[in-house]
Formats: structure tokens, C-alpha cells, sequence
């Protein structure tokens, strides 16, 4: 097994903390970072001390799984914000973070629609959703990894770090 050239390529909660991590096995973690290599077949599952240690970064994946477990804390209290209601009569909200994001309606289904203000990138859910409550968390997720993964970040971080 290679001892350089790890990367995580996604972190999961699990419901408890149960899961042996595949590199020490030793610890029991809650908290999983999935750790790919080129030079590798099959995926690593393991804690954060130990994908610090194989991407050669540990700060990087404290901080990856605190951004993360903030991130669920905060999709957790997501349902139960204020939304306010349109003219059009969609419930809609504006994040602090520059998103704004609407919910509607079309005939018994529900849709969602995440806008970063700032530069006008949006995304519209592409499945149908049977509740609104649902259609909001699907929104929750969208605006994450929009925050993680759109170019408009390197920008972000130039003005806000
Ligand atoms: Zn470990």
C-alpha cells in the first residue's frame, strides 16, 4: 500500500462511531474520509488522523472535517429558518453567505433553486421532490458543494481570507 499520494475525495457521518479505520485499525471513527490513490486499487475509509497523515497535510483534514461538521450542524437548524414568501408565492430565503434560494411548486411536485448573487451561477434541481421539505434540503446540499467546488470560491476567498 502506497504511503504517499492520498486524496480525499468525500467525508461521511456515519450514525455512530463504529467504523475501523483502514489504515490504523485501530480507531473507531464516526467521521470518514474516503482517501483515494492513483497507485491504489480500492478506496481507503478511514479517521482523520490518518487521512491528515496520508495526504501529508493534517491541519488540512482537521479542517476539512470541521468545515464539514459545520456544515451538518448548520443543515440540521436549515428547515427550520425563516422562509419568507414571494409575490409568486414560492417560500424563498437569503443565506448570509450571498445564495439565494427558492422553492416552488409544479403541480404535485417540488423543486428547488440555489443562486449565488454575487456572480448569477444557479442550479435547478433536476429530480422532482415530493415535499417542499424535501426539495429544501436537496437545495441545503446544492449550495454546499457550490460554495466547495464553483470557481467563483478562488474570487471569494481573495476578498474574504
Ligand atoms: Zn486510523
Amino acid at each position: 500500500m502506497p504511503h504517499r499520494g492520498w486524496r480525499c475525495v468525500d467525508i461521511e457521518e456515519l450514525e455512530e462511531q463504529d467504523h475501523l479505520c483502514e489504515m490504523c485499525e485501530a480507531r473507531l471513527v464516526r467521521f470518514v474520509h474516503v482517501m483515494e490513490n492513483d497507485r491504489y486499487d480500492s478506496e481507503l475509509r478511514v479517521g482523520c488522523v490518518c487521512a491528515g497523515n496520508m495526504e501529508e497535510d493534517l491541519e488540512g483534514a482537521r479542517r476539512r472535517e470541521s468545515s464539514f461538521k459545520s456544515g451538518r450542524a448548520r443543515r440540521t437548524r436549515w428547515l427550520s429558518r425563516k422562509w419568507r414568501t414571494s409575490s409568486a408565492g414560492n417560500e424563498y430565503l437569503n443565506t448570509t453567505d450571498g445564495f439565494n434560494v427558492v422553492i416552488f411548486r409544479r403541480a404535485v411536485i417540488w423543486g428547488a433553486r440555489v443562486e449565488h448573487r454575487a456572480s448569477g451561477h444557479s442550479r435547478s434541481s433536476k429530480r422532482p421532490y415530493a415535499t417542499s421539505d424535501a426539495a429544501k434540503l436537496a437545495a441545503f446540499d446544492a449550495m454546499l458543494g457550490m460554495k466547495h467546488a464553483e470557481p467563483w470560491r478562488r474570487a471569494r476567498s481573495q476578498s474574504l481570507d
